[in-house]
């Protein structure tokens, strides 16, 4: 008989749900967490060692060896080696792949996991001393910036303030700074961490502190539920800094468009301590460099969208999501993963508090405050004196409308400007029109691939469809007709902009929309201009909805929002109610007050009327009170099975099969198949399958009892197929 071999099993990343064994050697010396270089198939993949088995269902020939060692330590802490075990469990998710999608993608790819060295300059006790000549402002200024931040000068901290590495390298000359490595040993996170600040809490501010600073040990989720402007941000500023004097670590979520440069510098200027900023705009190794630091203990608080989430931390004392509503924290293809759900599992494992703020929290944070799992934190009031604005529905059934703008809501913008104030009109919806049509024969520009027209982009020349990409230049003529009468049909950003500039000849129009932001620094000028007066009206889509605040805006228009109030999905409602919410709170954040008018055709849509009437807070008791009679999420669980494939016979025949493996299943309401609201896109027909529980647990044992059988269903390979747990959008 041979000797039992030593057996590691690892998570491989391909789309299969289950894990791999493979054998080691004495020489070899895996570690659970840690990476490995495996054979697989024909190739060598790298793959994540999740446990040590006695014994595996292979037999002897079977098990390959595996080919190297990568990690002689974990990769990540062993709080997030669970989180990421568990978002694999609870999504229904190869193991393999969600390793794949958390870790920063040079990890994946084989590069060890070092960190690259970084330097900080320190005062000596000779430039304590040092006296510079009295024309020598800089050598000044830099031995008082070093002084303020208890000798310490980082290379961030040297860019703030517009100095160079040459000109510390000239006083280190001198004797007066010496160049340190960060290292966990040496780390320039001591002394004063917080910066004074003048503001006082207010009563309401204070009441919430009270609260989060009483549980600063233990896991209890907050709903910080605050009118727009009510002064959320300064809660956070506070909760941190408490954490932050305690030597912890700081997470802060923020949603996809939600990381506004003025949110940032409110971060930068209220803390001394290195702050990970995670953002698009970074290079991998930046962004490998800063998990490293912050797994190290190198730096304070991370603030960073979803998949921030996945940061390994030394000392992590609080979380913080903010806007926690915002859907840009569902994952919405591949690995589909809620970050705001995973961060609460993340929190309780970590037995820290968790602060989930919005002016419009969504029906499962309020489900979850109504089921006692969280505390509600009410903020009522704008913080700033800054008085609460005054809304308006205009009527304008059978009114004239140039280019979607009334006559009266002309009017108000002009008295707005006259005022030396600022106006949004809000529109949803880039591109010139929403599509373009032949005069002559009805021919209209569709997209070939998708079930949906294709967006007209006068600037970019270009007809786009914005739910697959493709992109052609603007025909001259019909291609059905050959007609020269091609016109623009509907409104979009880039022809309000253009009307606003004929209504308004002499007033700046700024448009804020994807397109327009699309060069790198482009919204941050934008939002400067803005600042700075120089814009009198600003066209913008949902980018503009959230976090920014303009004190001289006085004026939100919500031109068409008509299309919003219908819609087959029972969360569009709510979606609406926050999306307009959100805007509105753009009005009179300053000392002037603020005017909110929306233009509709159904000015007496319950929505719009019990939203302005009374306010977000009552509305969404309603809409609970609503999902509760219909037995809806969160009053249920729901998993959407989504399939597809060149034909529509395909996915709704494997749908079809997959729905009678789950009709077994007593405890499981089972809708569908049916085709997908838009069955068709970029040249895939698409079905989905509805399955619905009392609760997500009784789900996840249908799920964990059935996947097996759905899997070697015979239809199975022959669609693409995911599984979305908890779907937050059925499209
Ligand atoms: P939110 O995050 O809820 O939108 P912010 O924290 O951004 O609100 O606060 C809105 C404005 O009110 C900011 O300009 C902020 O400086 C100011 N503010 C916040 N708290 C106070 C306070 N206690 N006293 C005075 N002003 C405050
Ligand atoms: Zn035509
Ligand atoms: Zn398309």
């Amino acid at each position: 008989m041979s000797k039992p071999k030593r057996l590691v099993r690892v998570a491989v990343p391909v789309p299969l749900r289950r894990q791999f064994d493979y054998s080691y050697t004495q020489s070899q010396s895996p570690v659970l967490g840690g990476r490995l270089l495996v054979p697989f198939g024909r190739q060598e993949v790298i793959s994540y060692v999740v446990d040590f088995p006695k014994k595996t269902s292979l037999s002897p020939e079977q098990i390959k060896p595996i080919k190297a060692v990568i990690d002689d330590k974990p990769l990540c802490d062993p709080h997030l080696f669970k989180l990421i075990q568990w978002a694999a469990s609870y999504y229904q998710h190869p193991i393999g792949e969600v390793f794949n999608a958390c870790l920063p993608s040079l990890l994946t790819k084989g590069t060890a996991a070092q960190l690259t060295p970084e330097y900080y300059w320190q005062l000596t006790e000779a430039g304590q001393l040092a006296v510079p000549a009295t024309n020598a402002v800089k050598q000044q200024k830099i031995l008082q910036l070093a002084k303020a931040h208890q000798g310490k000068i980082n290379a961030q901290l040297l860019q703030k303030n517009s100095f160079t590495a040459s000109d510390l390298k000239k006083l280190a000359s001198k004797g007066w700074f010496e160049q340190l490595q960060l290292s966990a040993q040496n780390t320039p996170l001591t002394g004063n961490l917080v910066n004074p600040t003048e503001l006082e809490p207010n009563k309401e501010q204070h009441q919430a502190l009270a609260q989060i600073y009483a549980k600063q040990d233990s896991f209890q989720p907050f709903l910080l539920d605050g009118v727009t402007s009510s002064g959320k941000t300064e809660v956070y500023l506070r909760a941190i800094a408490q954490q932050l004097e305690r030597q912890k670590q700081v997470l802060v979520l923020v949603p996809e468009i939600g990381l506004t440069p003025q949110t940032l510098s409110r971060f930068e200027t209220r803390f001394n301590c290195p702050i990970a900023m995670l953002h698009s705009g970074m290079t991998d190794k930046q962004r490998l460099n800063q998990w490293l630091k912050t797994k190290q203990g190198l730096t304070s608080i991370v603030i960073g969208t979803r998949s921030a989430l996945f940061t390994p931390f030394k000392n992590l004392g609080l979380i913080i999501i903010d806007e926690e509503h915002d859907l840009s924290f569902k994952q919405q293809q591949g690995f589909r993963y809620s970050a705001r759900d995973l961060a609460l599992f993340r929190a309780q494992q970590l037995d820290i508090p968790i602060v989930l703020g919005s002016a419009t929290p969504s029906m499962e944070s309020q489900f979850n405050v109504e089921q006692g799992k969280f505390k509600r934190l009410s903020l009522t009031r704008r913080a700033a004196n800054a008085q609460a604005p005054h809304s308006k529905i205009f009527d304008v059934r059978q009114r004239p409308l140039n280019q979607g703008i009334s006559q009266p809501l002309k009017e108000h913008i002009e008295t707005h400007l006259a005022k030396g104030q600022q106006c949004l009109i809000f529109l949803n919806r880039r591109g010139f029109a929403p599509s373009m049509l032949c005069h002559d024969c009805g021919w209209l520009a569709e997209c070939n691939r998708c079930d949906r027209n294709m967006t007209l982009h006068q600037q970019l020349k270009r007809l786009h469809c914005h739910h697959c990409d493709r992109q052609i230049f603007i025909p001259k003529s019909c291609p059905n007709c050959q007609s020269e009468q091609l016109l623009p049909i509907g409104l979009g950003t880039e022809r309000l902009e253009e009307a606003l500039k004929s209504l308004f000849p002499d007033k700046q129009i700024v448009r804020v929309d994807r397109d327009s932001t699309r060069r790198k620094d482009a919204m941050h000028t934008i939002i400067d201009e803005i600042n700075q007066g120089k814009a009198d009206i600003i066209v913008g889509t949902q980018m503009l909805a959230k976090g920014h605040h303009f004190p001289n805006l006085t004026l939100v228009a919500v031109i068409d929002i008509d299309g919003c109030l219908f819609s087959a999905d029972y969360r569009a409602t709510e979606r609406t109610a926050q999306l307009l919410t959100q805007v509105a709170g753009r009005a009179g954040r300053g000392q002037a007050k603020g005017e909110i008018i929306i233009q509709s055709h159904h000015p007496d849509h319950p929505l719009l009327v019990n939203l302005f009437t009374q306010n977000y807070q009552e509305l969404s008791k309603q809409m609970l009170a609503e999902r509760k009679t219909a037995q809806l999420p969160p009053y249920s669980a729901q998993v959407l099975i989504r399939a597809q494939a060149n034909q529509l016979e395909q996915p709704m025949a494997f749908l079809q099969d997959a729905a009678n493996v789950f009709k077994q299943y007593s405890q499981l309401e089972v809708y569908g198949p049916y085709p997908a609201p838009m069955v068709k896109r970029a040249g895939k027909m698409r079905v989905q399958l509805l399955l619905q529980a009392a609760n997500k647990k009784q789900l996840q044992q249908v799920l964990n009892a059935s996947l097996e059988v759905i899997e070697t269903l015979p239809m199975a390979k022959k669609v693409r197929w995911s599984i979305d747990v908890d779907p937050q959008e059925v499209f």
